[in-house]
């Protein structure tokens, strides 16, 4: 499917899609009911591609990957180092594929790639010089470290029995329905943290180190400041006030931990072949990064549409924002 039928470039090349940031037919007045069941079930809807795709990663995670609930109820080294070792793993092949197809192999070379241009390697404002080694360590290294020490702190909490455990027999609805809740859940705290580290001096001190990749690739997804990853990982304490099941930690923090690296791959696309090719819903996303001030939402609820922050691609759109910029700036 070639990219002309799905956008275009301007003079520097930068490519740019004809479809416009937009929401499902669900959080809207007045209600189509009809239109929002079809959303929810149909492909791309609210539950495939993406949303059961981390459900059930997280699901294996926790019932297949983890210790068992009791072995969180002390807090120890090995634990904790077979907790990093699991999200690591995830990390790697996850965020791993879609860089190696699409930076290393270059399969597509720079179809439906938003900026022309590759990833910096020799710039000193990244460590080691390099973006993709400076976004790898951060991703590991504060990233993954503070992800696990949430799932590590919370199960202990949880094997102390300082929570109120289900019983999967007596629960089952329960545990499917708060499950397939948590894409909703991430999407407003994700919008919530995200509002506040624009704001100084949070913005200098952490959220900063996000936005130095102003031409993202999919490991600038969790390459951010530790206050940040600290704000970000923090969705994963809500479920300390609900009957709890240690599922729900561990499907909320892969929901987190993985979520961003199609968000950040660089490209709208993905070909799978000349004929075929999926939209990777990372355009908002990447107008964000290119403009700051719009889009800090990434996900199905139109909170930026509520809140009069949304960029959606086209000029109309564009000159709104500018003139709440302005404004901005004179206030
Ligand atoms: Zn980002
Ligand atoms: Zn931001």
């Amino acid at each position: 499917m070639k990219e002309k039928y799905f956008g275009e470039r301007d003079r520097k090349g930068h490519y740019i899609p004809k479809k416009r940031v937009s929401y499902p037919p669900i959080f809207i007045w007045p209600l189509a009911p009809i239109q929002a069941l079809k959303w929810i079930f149909s492909v791309p809807g609210y539950f495939l591609p993406w949303n059961l795709f981390y459900v059930g990663i997280g699901l294996v995670s926790w019932f297949i990957l983890s210790p068992p609930l009791e072995d969180y109820a002390k807090l120890g080294i090995t634990n904790f180092l077979l907790v990093f070792a699991k999200n690591s793993v995830l990390v790697l092949i996850y965020y791993g594929a879609f860089h190696y197809r699409l930076y290393m192999k270059r399969a597509q070379d720079i179809d439906f790639k938003f900026n022309p241009k590759w990833p910096i390697e020799n710039s000193k404002q990244f460590l080691f010089g390099s973006q993709t080694k400076d976004n790898i360590f951060l991703t590991f290294c504060s990233g993954v470290f503070i992800w696990s020490c949430f799932e590590i702190f919370i199960l202990w909490f949880a094997a102390n029995n300082k929570v109120n455990l289900i019983n999967l027999d007596e629960s089952m609805f329960y545990f499917v329905v708060m499950l397939l809740l948590i894409h909703l859940w991430r999407d407003l705290h994700f919008y919530l943290i995200h509002r506040l580290i624009h704001y100084e001096p949070l913005y200098k001190w952490a959220h900063k180190t996000h936005h130095r990749n102003i031409n993202p690739g999919p490991w600038s997804g969790l390459a951010m400041h530790p206050i940040e990853h600290i704000f970000y990982f923090s969705c994963a304490l809500l479920y300390l006030f609900f009957p709890f099941h240690p599922a729900f930690i561990i499907v909320t923090l892969v929901h987190a931990g993985l979520s961003p690296a199609p968000g950040h791959a660089g490209f709208e696309r993905i070909k799978a072949d000349d004929e075929t090719s999926f939209d990777i819903d990372s355009y908002a996303h990447y107008l964000h990064h290119k403009y700051f001030e719009c889009n800090y939402a990434d996900g199905i609820l139109p909170l930026d549409r509520w809140f009069g922050t949304l960029y959606d691609g086209s000029e109309e759109s564009f000159l709104k924002m500018r003139a709440r910029l302005s404004k901005n700036k004179r206030d």
